[in-house]
């Protein structure tokens, strides 16, 4: 009698940790199960996202960044809080940092022919300013570029700087290779630039090139011919920088050019 009392009494415990193990593991599984189920159209390829969303946000800044889109004129209305986290919440940061530190990287190793001819082109917005006050206030690029008011903020003068730029430009004079800023902002602009350049902790640079009044040329054309003028006068420019294609390329490009993050706006 006692022996069968205890044998049911084991048999219950049994019973009883057996389904609080099976509640466990079903809850354990209910906690890993939305994880996985978020994962599969990432990695799917007839994933769910791309047919009820277009393309995602991120393949979208991806393509972008990589230049396998090109001639855009507004970042999707659906990626505007995509755009606005990536540039506020600190991936641009971050993205920005790799590519300084590998700018940096390669202007340490520079062997320099101690003539001072070395020069490094910046390019100023998104570049070694930073407009971002601007375009939080405009959409993230959603919105078509309106010339009045983005040039009334220009003339503001109160650009941020972009640091991680500010830190490869610092170091550049201190290794003895001296910058020069090439832009699409027009020579009207000058004044100004100098002084948000100034206010914003730059000094010491070679030249500032800006564009004629009324130059009629794509960015690419007057870009890259203001850097032949430069190899003509017998510079050598090591390095270019700059948060659009159209910045690094065309001839002469710069022995080696680096390319900023920027998902807001295309310069053709
Ligand atoms: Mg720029």
């Amino acid at each position: 009698m006692e022996t069968a009392t205890t044998a049911r009494l084991v048999l219950l415990v049994v019973l009883v940790a057996g389904s609080a193990w099976a509640v466990q593991a079903a809850a354990d599984e209910s906690q890993k199960a939305p994880l996985i189920h978020a994962l599969r159209p990432m990695v799917g390829s007839a994933g769910d996202l791309g047919r009820r969303g277009g393309v995602p946000c991120d393949s979208w800044r991806l393509a972008v960044e990589a230049y396998n889109k090109r001639d855009w004129r507004t970042v999707p209305a659906d990626c505007e809080g995509y755009v606005g986290h990536y540039m506020l919440g600190g991936h641009y940061r971050r993205d920005s940092r790799v590519v300084v530190n590998e700018a940096v990287a390669y202007a340490e190793g520079l062997k320099l022919g101690g003539k001072g001819k070395e020069v490094w082109v910046f390019d100023i917005d998104e570049t070694s300013l930073s407009n971002l006050p601007y375009y939080a206030t405009h959409g993230f690029g959603t919105k078509p570029y309106n010339a009045t008011s983005f040039n009334a903020y220009v003339l503001e003068g109160s650009a941020p700087v972009l640091p991680e730029t500010q830190r490869l430009y610092n170091k550049l004079i201190a290794l003895g290779i001296k910058p020069v800023f090439l832009t699409g902002r027009t020579e009207d602009q000058r004044a100004i630039t100098v002084a948000n350049l100034r206010r914003q902790g730059y000094s010491g640079w070679m030249k500032l090139l800006l564009k004629p009044v009324g130059f009629k040329a794509s960015a690419v054309g007057f870009k890259s011919g203001e850097r032949k003028k430069l190899v003509d006068a017998g510079y050598v420019i090591v390095g270019n920088i700059g948060d659009q294609w159209s910045d690094i390329l065309g001839a002469p490009e710069g022995a080696r050019t680096f390319k900023l993050p920027d998902p807001i706006y295309y310069i053709g």
